[in-house]
């Protein structure tokens, strides 16, 4: 009996026109294709994008050089250097991150104690070898003084949530 059934199911290509049937419901539903880059998709407050390192409003860098960053990382994408200033506080002389290792993981933004290092709303860059996307840390400060407003909004958002 199923053998019969299915000869006539061969037959008559019920399957083809159950296919047929499917991309015609589809081919006139609204598309939800994205047209990127004219049309963007909607980002949440803890999108991690590119890097940014973070200044107080009075100019000062935020970060104490505590090296947390560099030691959870798991890509070993980040490399301090530190040294001790006149007023006894402590600086970074050297923060790279190699964004071709980076996994974007948010690890070194989670151990941070200050809020210096961050993952911007960032993601179209590129670069055209690799030493392009091994970014410095005045690299580091630039993006994050372009994108402050917009930094500070997104923690303020997830402050609750802490
Ligand atoms: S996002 Fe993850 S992989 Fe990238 S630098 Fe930070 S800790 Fe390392
Ligand atoms: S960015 Fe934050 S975790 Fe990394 S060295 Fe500076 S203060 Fe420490």
């Amino acid at each position: 009996m199923e053998k019969i059934a299915n000869f006539f199911k061969s037959f008559l290509l019920v399957e083809l026109l159950k296919g047929m049937a499917l991309t015609g419901r589809h081919f006139f539903a609204r598309k939800i294709t994205v047209q990127f880059p004219e049309e963007k998709t909607p980002q949440g407050y803890r999108f991690r994008g590119l890097h940014a390192l973070r200044r107080y409003a009075n100019g000062e860098e935020r970060c104490i050089g505590c090296k947390l960053c560099e030691a959870v990382c798991p890509a070993m994408a980040i490399h301090i250097e530190t040294e001790e200033r006149s007023d006894n506080t402590r600086r970074t002389t050297r923060y790279d991150i190699d964004l071709v290792k980076c996994i974007f993981c948010g690890l070194c933004e989670e151990a941070c104690p200050v809020d210096a290092i961050v993952e911007t709303r960032i993601l179209e860059y590129h670069g055209e070898n690799r030493s392009d996307l091994y970014y410095t840390k005045p690299m580091l400060l630039a993006v994050g003084a372009k994108y402050e407003e917009q930094i500070a909004k997104d923690k303020a958002s997830d402050a609750k949530y802490r």
